[in-house]
């Protein structure tokens, strides 16, 4: 079976995603890749209840299927689009509730939090285009450029990751943003009235300063991974 730990991460992925609810039924495709193969979830198939048999080995050169008895999913355009565009070795992508719904308001959730510059800055919405379109994948494609993340108009969000686990981790994260600019803009809107509004008052962003003295804290002594102390 090619891409054997490649499925069985996609797989644990689809579980993860599904318990977390930025994934139901179908709604979703996932993949991985090595060298110059990708393992993809099969067109149709219930995220949360694939098992590695069911995943699809396809070719990044043309897309070819190498391995699996199940059609692929057909977004497999904006995913080799994305693997030839980046050097990403997962790619998430689901219709998450929050990150959907700002897609259709807004063009990106700004700079509100300092986590996000390990995203790569404010999340762009890609335009909208027809679900497996090449089209869709140019426009994700541009939308990612210098970003692990992005959302889709009138779909969803996708994620890039150096692994399967790490992709899910930056949805996650995108999917926590565009919760917090919600709520946050949201709440304005009742005290303040209006975000554009005479008196409306838009969630704070981080100034450039500010995301400037983040990156240097963590060059200083990193961050987001445990530490023994004294060392
Ligand atoms: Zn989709």
């Amino acid at each position: 079976m090619l891409l054997a730990e490649e499925r069985e991460a996609l797989v644990a992925a689809g579980r993860r995603l599904a318990a977390r609810g930025l994934v139901i039924g179908t709604s979703g495709n996932l993949s991985a890749r090595r060298d110059d193969l990708v393992a993809v979830t099969p067109t149709g198939a219930v995220i949360s209840e694939l098992t590695a048999e069911d995943l699809t080995v396809i070719s990044l050169a043309d897309g070819a299927v190498l391995d699996g008895a199940l059609e692929p999913t057909s977004e497999v355009p904006m995913h080799l689009a994305v693997y030839r565009a980046t050097g990403a070795g997962a790619i998430t992508h689901t219709h998450a509730t929050t990150t959907t719904a700002i897609g259709l308001v807004c063009d990106e959730v700004p700079m509100i939090h300092y986590v996000m510059i390990g995203l790569g800055g404010p999340l762009r919405v890609a335009p909208y285009a027809t679900y497996g379109t090449q089209q869709l994948a140019e426009h994700v494609v541009a939308a990612l450029s210098g970003r692990q993340a992005a959302l889709m108009r009138n779909h969803g969000s996708i994620a890039l990751g150096s692994t399967v686990a790490k992709s899910v981790d930056n949805l996650e994260l995108a999917e926590w943003c565009a919760e917090t600019y919600l709520r946050a803009a949201t709440l304005s809107a009742a005290l303040h009235g209006p975000l554009t509004g005479p008196g409306g008052v838009t969630p704070r962003e981080l100034t450039a300063e500010e995301q400037a003295d983040v990156i240097n804290q963590v060059l200083a002594g990193g961050y987001g991974g445990t530490k023994k102390i004294g060392k």
